[in-house]
């Protein structure tokens, strides 16, 4: 194996230790209040028992983490969680600039509340600023 490739694969493995630390850390919540559980927890599962395989698990690998670090979501509840899939989908519709102010967006905000039956759904979802979407959770 050649130094670059054990580099790699240590790389992977100190990520995977995070991802499960995080996913072990909310586990009871996740189940409780993210439909997208069992695909999370495969994920998981997959790369304790193979590891990362390709450049495809790798930026899924990344994308969990991210997820896992922004849960529950500032603004609102555990059940308005978006899959990253969801997410940067939303994002990538509005080019990541804040709907309200025109600044770089970085949070998803649900325009009808999931508390009120909204939908993870592209019709359903704005991307924010920080700032914006703190003002528009305060009103
Ligand atoms: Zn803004
Ligand atoms: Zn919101």
């Amino acid at each position: 194996m050649k130094k670059t490739n054990v580099k790699r694969t240590i790389q992977y493995n100190s990520k995977i230790q995070l991802l499960t630390q995080l996913f072990n850390k909310r586990k009871t919540e996740l189940l409780a209040g993210y439909q997208g559980y069992h695909e999370l927890k495969g994920f998981v599962d997959e790369c304790e028992h193979w590891g990362i395989m390709d450049r495809g698990q790798e930026k899924a690998l990344d994308e969990w983490i991210d997820f896992l670090n922004r849960w529950p979501f500032t603004g609102g509840t555990s059940k308005s969680a978006l899959t990253p899939y969801q997410r940067n989908k939303a994002m990538g519709k509005q080019q990541f600039i804040c709907t309200m102010c025109g600044r770089p967006a970085d949070e998803v905000h649900h325009i009808i509340s999931r508390s009120k039956g909204g939908l993870n759904t592209s019709d359903n979802l704005t991307v924010l600023c920080r700032e914006c979407h703190e003002k528009i959770h305060k009103k």
